[in-house]
């Protein structure tokens, strides 16, 4: 039978390690003993060497060696040239892995073909797929990928006790800081939210004491320190650095440019030099924790994985924040391997079932049943009046993994028969297409003969390791449509940036809010509401967007007749009184929304807000089906008491009304408005699950 690893691929150091026979993970040693591999490969031997003896060659000047390559792995412009070949992140990986694959067949005298392998949490879906295909080429079936503290997570929650706790894992490593909130129940363990920064690690700190020391060097000496010095002065400032996790004090040398010195620097200056940095950590971890919608009281520990979770400063920045101390009983280098090796050996989980791994010893294991989405994923699309691109989310942040979501896109064919669809698959988090990293170019075609306006269906389907897949339907034919992928061209993204080219030829949209102002929207509701209007109005192009505006409650207000003026529609929304036209709910507006909507250009839609039930409601639902049948779009956002069936019965389909909380009004506004904004009118099929 071939064995299943666990491996930790590394920036500075990578680890195998297996489930035993007694059902315990240990981590595979290479032939001198030692638990950690150097991710480092030297190419002045041929074959070239990976590990130790690499790393070994390196700190004796070799120049024909590669570290530190994970960082680059998913670009294509990272390429290394030895022996008159070139490398990239991807090919060098496969080299670490391969030796990881012997070290271990070695060890356990028999095949080793399966294996998880683990990346940082905020590797993206390139860098996911580029670990994927080094496992392939260095001869393993690559079970899936998994985030480092995900792993980390499930070697903890193998030694604990199963009972409910929700973690934060805190991961500063070598080159990258990930932080994950995971909760762990019994046997199961979901996480919560991931966040992280992707170019901030130890290396960061080794660059403030080089450069501390180099200036007072400098100043010394009125010289500079040359580059060929550069890396023995890293090495010993990282040297320091590791000593004033020991000591309150320590020492650098100098001896470059004819010149010598030492230089002391304490622990104190070292944490003043560097409090940027862990500030930043403390940002990212406070921000995931509040993302969770969590406190610091629903946290019950801290789990501190990499090697500069060993600097006092970062521990205590931890305990400061969390009120726990780190946790122990889990060996914070080899954690991450040996929760790889779990999750390996038992197996890919059932999508909502438990799959219990049990060691001889009788220990409860933990199954990874749920993660999470690092970063939203979409595409660029154009909005509505043809004015601008947007990046429009189909796959948010957060999301449990794994997810597929589909958005309606109108696309317009062309009646040469050679329509071609191109779908950029974005990373990000605003809708502004310079703020995306641009993931992958997808050509739709397949498309049925005909011209005019047809409906696509896109669909981004994220799985276990991290990777998309996009898939396509025409929904005039329901047939599936034909996708490849293809590299992102050269002039993305500056292509989004101007105007698209039938810019200014789309047609016209007015839209209606229509507010609720009975006697229990006083205060925070009205408020709100006030402000989710002017969130509305200020995502809409108004040079072809008409917005009205009208209040009910005893009466029907029209406030403001549909105007592209935003200075009145401001007003009109800031005029917006509980009692102006009266206490009670005995009014509706759909007859005043009939009228000044039935005969307006273009797309038409209103959207109606309430906080309560309505009075005589079987008397409205016709007067808003009168407003369905005549083309008007409505949709309806319920809070507070609304009734959530009426609210689906005057909207122009039950997917068309969304019940949300008062807190989350302005991002439902501004949803829907960017979603009008892309053309989706009469497309809205998703909001309720997305959005309520
Ligand atoms: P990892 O990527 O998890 O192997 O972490 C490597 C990073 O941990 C490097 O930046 C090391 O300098 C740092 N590191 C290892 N041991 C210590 C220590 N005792 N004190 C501070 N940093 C350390």
């Amino acid at each position: 039978m071939t064995e299943v690893v666990g491996i930790d691929l590394g920036t500075t150091y990578s680890a195998v390690a297996h489930l035993g026979d007694d059902g315990n993970p240990e981590v595979i040693p290479d032939e001198a003993g030692r638990l950690l591999v150097p991710s480092v490969v030297s190419f002045a031997n041929d074959p070239p060497v990976v590990g130790a003896l690499a790393k070994i060659a390196q700190a004796d000047g070799e120049t024909e060696v590669a570290a530190a390559f994970k960082r680059h792995l998913g670009d294509p412009r990272f390429v290394l040239s030895f022996r008159d070949q070139e490398f990239d992140a991807t090919d060098l990986s496969t080299l670490v892995l391969a030796k990881l694959k012997a070290q271990a067949e070695a060890f356990l005298g028999k095949r080793v073909k399966r294996a998880v392998i683990t990346v940082p949490a905020y590797f993206t879906h390139p860098e996911r797929t580029a670990a994927i295909t080094a496992g392939r080429r260095a001869g393993f079936e690559v079970l899936r990928v998994i985030s480092e503290p995900t792993a980390a997570a499930i070697a903890y929650g193998f030694r604990a006790a199963p009972q409910q706790r929700t973690l934060l894992v805190y991961d500063l490593g070598g080159g990258t800081f990930d932080v994950s909130l995971v909760r762990i129940t019994g046997d199961e363990m979901r996480v919560l939210g991931t966040d992280g920064d992707h170019r901030l690690g130890g290396a960061d700190w080794d660059g403030r004491i080089v450069s501390h020391v180099h200036h007072l060097f400098a100043e010394e000496f009125g010289v500079e320190i040359g580059v060929d010095d550069a890396l023995t002065l890293l090495a010993r400032a990282e040297q320091l650095k590791h000593t004033l996790s020991a000591r309150q004090q320590g020492d650098i040398l100098l001896d470059f440019a004819g010149h010598t010195a030492r230089y002391q620097v304490t622990r104190e200056k070292f944490e003043d030099l560097t409090r940027d940095l862990l500030d930043r950590t403390e940002q990212l971890t406070r921000q995931v924790v509040a993302d969770a919608g969590l406190g610091w009281d629903r946290i019950d520990g801290v789990i501190p994985i990499g090697g500069s979770t060993r600097m006092p400063m970062v521990r205590e920045c931890v305990a400061r924040l969390s009120g726990h101390q780190p946790l122990g009983g889990v060996h914070p280098d080899q954690a991450v391997a040996i929760g790889a090796a779990i999750d390996a050996a038992t197996g890919t989980p059932a999508p909502h079932g438990l799959a219990v791994a049990e060691g001889s010893g009788g220990r409860v294991g933990i199954r990874l049943t749920q993660d999470v989405i690092a970063h939203s994923l979409g595409m660029i699309a154009e909005n509505a009046t043809g004015s601008r691109y947007v990046n429009s989310v189909l796959i948010r942040k957060n999301l449990p993994i794994p997810a597929r979501e589909s958005r309606p896109y109108q696309f317009h064919l062309q009646d040469n028969g050679e329509n071609l669809l191109e779908v950029f698959l974005t990373q990000g988090e605003t809708d502004h297409p310079e703020d995306c990293a641009y993931l992958g170019r997808y050509v739709v075609t397949g498309f049925g003969p005909g011209t005019g306006g047809t409906v696509v269906d896109i669909e981004y389907a994220y799985d276990s390791s991290g990777v998309v897949q996009v898939s396509a339907t025409d929904r005039t034919t329901t047939r599936p449509l034909l996708v490849t992928v293809d590299a992102v061209p050269p002039d993305v993204p500056e292509r989004f940036a101007g105007r698209p080219s039938g810019a200014g030829k789309r047609g016209h949209t007015t839209v209606y809010l229509a507010f609720d102002l009975s006697g229990s929207m006083a205060g925070d509701p009205l408020a709100e509401a006030q402000r989710a209007a002017h969130a509305f109005v200020g995502q809409c192009d108004l040079s072809n967007t008409s917005i009205g505006l009208i209040g009910f409650s005893d009466r029907v207000l029209v406030c403001q007749t549909a105007t592209q003026n935003a200075g009145a529609i401001g007003r009109a929304i800031e005029g917006l009184d509980v009692g102006t036209t009266g206490y009670g709910n005995r009014a509706h507006p759909f007859d005043a929304l009939y009228d000044d909507l039935v005969d307006a250009p273009g797309a038409r839609y209103a959207i109606v807000l309430a906080d309560g039930r309505w009075a005589e409601q079987d008397r409205v639902i016709p007067r808003a089906a009168r407003c369905h049948t005549a083309g008007i779009e409505c949709l309806s956002i319920g809070f507070g008491s609304a009734d959530r069936e009426f609210l689906s019965r005057i909207a122009s389909s039950s997917e068309q009304s969304l019940f949300t909380d008062l807190h989350r009004l302005t991002e439902s506004f501004t949803t829907i408005a960017r979603e009008l904004a892309e053309g989706r009118g009469g497309h809205i099929r998703d909001l309720t699950p997305r959005y309520a």
